[in-house]
């Protein structure tokens, strides 16, 4: 999947691009609105609104005039939003800055979604992730274990997610860090071990997140 980020700002797009290319898209990075316009078409779109040359309300209704390409608008003024996603920019969702990495991965799925069941693609992505007595649904977000249902919160399903996303696969404690709370985590990395921690609890069985000594975690499949 092409993602084309339009944004300016370099201490913003370097770390999205990286993680989002992590996340598996495609994605092609410009700095301002003339460039967004001139390239070929992407899948989808993240349009910054504060854009050097052009005005990002004109780059969003230009992008839209000649085509129905998902537009994801970032902006910094939570305010505008109704004139964003209205009728008069149609962009398909926003985020206001600052915002994390993790939700704006989940908008961009949902508006993909959205987009291919319009289109009526119906090839979509099982959104169930299954490691062991394990069972993560990134559509309900929902978690089972055994069949018994969990309550996590927020993070605690990120977290959870990421690591059902690879069962067995050492996620290092920055990936997680970066990807789970946001691109732009400076805070104190012993958030992560207290979420672990009440993680593990949550799921009955301290064994099945494993920890990586000196490097970070991973799901046991529980065998
Ligand atoms: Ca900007």
């Amino acid at each position: 999947m092409r993602l084309l980020l339009v944004e300016d700002d370099d201490a913003i797009a370097g770390p999205l691009v990286k993680g989002l290319g992590r996340e598996g898209f495609d994605v092609e990075r410009v700095g301002t609105g003339e460039a967004a316009l001139a390239t070929d078409r992407p899948d989808l779109v993240l349009l910054d609104l504060g854009l050097p040359d052009l005005d990002g309300y004109e780059v969003c209704r230009r992008l839209r005039s000649d085509s129905d390409v998902p537009i994801i608008v970032i902006t910094a003024r939570g305010d505008e939003v109704d004139r964003v996603v209205g009728l008069e920019l149609g962009a398909d969702d926003y985020v206001v800055k600052p915002f994390g990495f993790r939700e704006l991965v989940a908008r961009i799925r949902a508006v993909t979604r959205r987009a291919a069941s319009t289109n009526d693609d119906g090839d979509e992505d099982d959104p169930v992730l299954r490691a062991g007595p394990v069972e993560v649904d990134t559509r309900t977000r929902r978690a089972s274990v055994d069949g018994e249902e969990v309550t996590l919160t927020r993070k605690e399903f990120d977290l959870l997610a990421l690591l059902a996303r690879d069962p067995g696969a050492t996620r290092t404690r920055d990936e997680i860090l970066e990807e789970v709370w946001d691109a732009h985590w400076y805070g104190p990395t012993k958030t992560l071990d207290v979420h672990v921690a009440s993680l593990r609890k949550k799921l009955g069985d301290p064994t099945l997140i494993e920890t990586v000594r000196g490097v970070g975690f991973r799901l046991g499949t529980g065998s």
